[in-house]
């Protein structure tokens, strides 16, 4: 397995113990991601009496959760675009959710004394393309039209930022959208939880789930927790529901990350306020810096397997880092002879609408939450509380709305899956290289608020 930057930076830790007989429990959380830990997090400060256990694969926070770009942002829809085309009536409040959200993020850090790194710089996301610049200027009308701080920036604006020669322009947003070292983020909710007396066991996957008269039975290799309520957070790994399979593509997306930038090197490129960044192309970079002036660059390729197979064999991807460190030089010329010290991968829990579905099974003793989609940072906070009171029947406005009664169009099944997901994303590729026209095979699929995305 390739360690990502965040989990190589982490302090060491002694692993929770795998579970080791039968207990009993009130909640059993399933996957100790963002989702599983918030989970843990929101249901000690309903009830601190509540009795939880929390059942993890591997090590809390090595999943998604200890991999992805740090990019903390608040739109619980893949941005406003997406969330306008498929949830229109219901994008202001859903907007305003994912405000609340971040907002009651930053402070559930400060309150659990969480140390994640949190900037809040804003992000950039900038023009490579001529026709992309009317692009960022229709996403700039939108994103001013829910009441964000957007800054549109021309050719040497967006250079004084950020010295590339590939900008033809820029759109700095400053309203709900930061940076955090996504270990310590983890690293941080799982000391919580811990504190909290929420009883966590690492690497003890769960089985099988089996319903019982008062609850569920969740097994492990050795042993077995009986569960009245049980929260599944599994991501993109094999669901233990057939129904989520379904609905859920485990996309690998790479990251790169530098050795840090000597002073040479940070005067040569700038970047002063910090800004998280990304193209605003269908194949799209996003890249940060660290808190030691690394740069961590990832995204573009996002690769489909047969199956959607997961697991450490798939960390490593040369033709995708070779890729990825091409377009890195191409972008920053002036950095030319900086080293990567690290790569990695991870699987994204891509669904069709690209935004986070929600669940309940086995007679309503069980409920998920999952399909972020690879803008799960900060969303995964909003689904854990939503499972939650799904799981525990409580109304809220959040329960009410249809992005959490309604699931995703269900991917078909192989061979006709893989075929559907190499078609778009080669159209996507072709749009991109093609002036962004979207041919008859994308429009079909927009107009039936289908997608393919990272
Ligand atoms: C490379 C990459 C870059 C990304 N960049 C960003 C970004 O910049 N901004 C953003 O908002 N989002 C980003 N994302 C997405 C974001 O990381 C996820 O949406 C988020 O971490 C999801 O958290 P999670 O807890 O649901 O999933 P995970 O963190 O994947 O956690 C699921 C956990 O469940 C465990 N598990 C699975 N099955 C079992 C089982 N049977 N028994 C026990 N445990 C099990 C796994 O081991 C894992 O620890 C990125 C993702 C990737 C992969």
């Amino acid at each position: 397995m390739r360690r990502s930057f965040w989990i190589d930076t982490l302090p060491a830790r002694d692993p929770h113990a795998p579970l080791d007989g039968a207990l009993d429990a009130d909640l059993c959380i399933v996957g100790g991601g963002y989702t599983g830990l918030w989970a843990a997090a929101y249901a000690k400060s309903l009830d601190p009496d509540r009795d939880i256990v929390l059942l993890e694969a591997t090590r809390c926070g090595t999943g998604a959760s200890g991999r992805n770009g740090g990019f903390l942002q608040s739109s619980l829809t893949h941005g406003i675009g997406n969330g306008l085309s498929r949830f229109p009536d219901e994008i202001e409040q859903l907007e305003r959710l994912g405000l609340e959200n971040f907002r009651a993020l930053a402070g559930d850090l400060e309150r659990l004394a969480i140390d994640a790194e949190f900037e809040p710089t804003g992000d950039l996301i900038v023009a490579l393309e001529p026709r992309e610049l009317a692009d960022l200027e229709e996403e700039a009308e939108l994103l001013r039209r829910f009441g964000h701080d957007a800054e549109l920036l021309d050719r040497e604006q967006v250079r004084a930022e950020v010295n590339s020669p590939m900008y033809l322009g820029g759109l700095w947003t400053r309203t709900g959208s930061a940076l955090v070292h996504a270990g310590k983020l983890g690293d941080g909710l799982r000391a919580a939880a811990a504190g909290d007396g929420v009883r966590i066991h690492e690497y003890s996957p769960v089985r099988a789930l089996r319903r019982t008269a008062a609850g569920v039975s969740v097994v492990t290799d050795g042993g077995v927790v009986d569960a009245r309520r049980v929260l599944l957070a599994t991501s993109a790994y094999p669901p233990l529901l057939r129904a989520i399979g379904r609905y859920i593509a485990p996309v690998y997306d790479y990251v790169l990350a530098t050795e840090p930038l000597g002073e040479r090197m940070r005067e040569a490129i700038g970047w002063a306020g910090r800004q998280g960044i990304s193209d605003i192309g269908n194949q799209f970079h996003y890249y940060r810096l660290t808190a030691d002036w690394r740069i961590v660059w990832g995204g573009y390729d996002a690769v489909y397997r047969y199956g959607g197979p997961v697991g450490p064999q798939l960390d490593d991807h040369e033709p995708t880092f070779a890729t990825l460190s091409q377009h890195f030089f191409a972008t920053f010329p002036q950095l030319e002879g900086l080293r990567f010290s690290h790569r990695w991968g991870g699987a994204i829990d891509t669904c069709s609408r690209f935004s986070v579905f929600f669940g309940t099974a086995l007679g309503g003793r069980v409920a998920y939450a999952l399909g972020y989609t690879g803008l799960g940072v900060g969303a995964s906070r909003f689904g854990a509380r939503v499972a939650l009171d799904l799981l525990d029947g409580r109304e809220s406005e959040a329960t009410a709305l249809t992005i959490v009664r309604r699931r995703p169009v269900p991917f078909p099944p192989e061979p006709l899956r893989t075929g559907v997901i190499q078609l778009t994303r080669n159209r996507l590729a072709a749009a991109d290289r093609n002036d962004g026209r979207r041919g008859i095979w994308l429009r079909t699929l927009d107009r039936m608020g289908l997608g393919f995305d990272s």
